[in-house]
């Protein structure tokens, strides 16, 4: 079945309305790179659907202590904006060039696992995003967002409109394991923001993808660190709390098993290369 109607809505109020007006028969696609080739091998078949790139949600703008990205901001502006480098880092790790062109970052978001890769760095930056449907908008954490696998808190009368980042205090890392060195899909990817006290580790934020059903954070592991100096016993004990917490699977990339030892070595090598800059 062809898609029968299009629709280009230039506002979120337009957007949200012709969802309200349409149901979840709409679909909704911003940079389509996820949502294409599904129409193209048939898999998906929606004969409506809802373009978002001109309904003004491609942004990147500082807000006191904030970044607000707008969704549909294409996954190339945190590579050219660097507005925060943990961003940049995981943009430039995720896909090639073309696909970043087109590519969201509130795309990324509902990217079924090992992608992700821009939103496990959000969730390390104790992001949240801003949900906007018939009601008005409403803010949820990225970390309480995810339900399962590709289930999340978005109602389906709901648009995600912006994601709000707090400007990253202390240090940050990220790291990606895939089986090229670019364009590739993760192993595992670490994402990890520390803040310290003098040499001991204050508060720790550590997100993994790639081993679970969504991007997670490894709260066993965060829980070693905090309040410990980050030293050779401290970033072991880490890495294997993050290794036992995660929930990888197997698929054409790597098996579930693999994905976990690579899951201890990432952390430990996150968490290490930390540890060298604080010093
Ligand atoms: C060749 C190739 C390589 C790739 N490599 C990587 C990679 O290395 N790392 C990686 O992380 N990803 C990768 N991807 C996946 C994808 O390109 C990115 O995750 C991208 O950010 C998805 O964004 P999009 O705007 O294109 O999503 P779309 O295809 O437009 O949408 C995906 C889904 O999310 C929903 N959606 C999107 N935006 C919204 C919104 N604002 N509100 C409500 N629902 C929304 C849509 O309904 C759809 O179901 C790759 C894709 C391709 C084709």
């Amino acid at each position: 079945m062809a898609v029968k109607e299009y629709f280009l809505p230039k506002s979120l109020a337009e957007a949200v309305g012709l969802l309200a007006q349409h149901g979840p028969s709409l679909l909704v696609m911003a940079g389509g790179t996820i949502a294409m080739p599904l129409i193209n091998e048939g898999i998906s078949l929606p004969e409506k659907v809802m373009g978002l790139r001109r309904a003004g949600l491609s942004y990147i703008d500082r807000r006191s202590d904030a970044l607000a990205i707008g969704a549909t901001t294409p996954l190339a502006q945190l590579v050219k904006q660097n507005a925060i480098p943990l961003l940049q880092t995981a943009a430039r790790n995720a896909a090639s060039m073309a696909v970043r062109n087109m590519g969201t970052v509130g795309g990324n978001i509902f990217a079924p696992p090992p992608a992700g890769d821009v939103a496990v760095a959000l969730l390390a930056l104790d992001a949240q995003v801003e949900l906007a449907g018939p009601a008005g908008k409403r803010i949820v954490p990225l970390a309480d967002f995810y339900t399962g696998f590709m289930t999340h808190q978005l109602n389906p009368n709901e648009i995600l409109s912006e994601i709000q980042v707090p400007l990253p205090a202390g240090k940050t890392v990220y790291l990606k394991y895939g089986r090229k060195h670019a364009n590739t899909p993760s192993v595992v990817a670490v994402a990890a923001q520390l803040v310290f006290n003098g040499p001991q580790v204050a508060s720790a934020r550590i997100a993994l993808n790639g081993v679970g059903p969504h991007p997670l954070r490894a709260r066993n592991a965060e829980a070693t660190v905090i309040g410990a100096t980050l030293a050779e016993a401290a970033i072991a004990a880490a890495a294997q709390a993050a290794a036992d917490e995660s929930e990888p699977f197997t698929d054409a990339v790597a098996t579930e098993s693999y994905r976990r030892k690579m899951t201890a070595v990432y952390v430990r090598r996150a968490l290490t290369q930390l540890a060298g800059e604080e010093a």
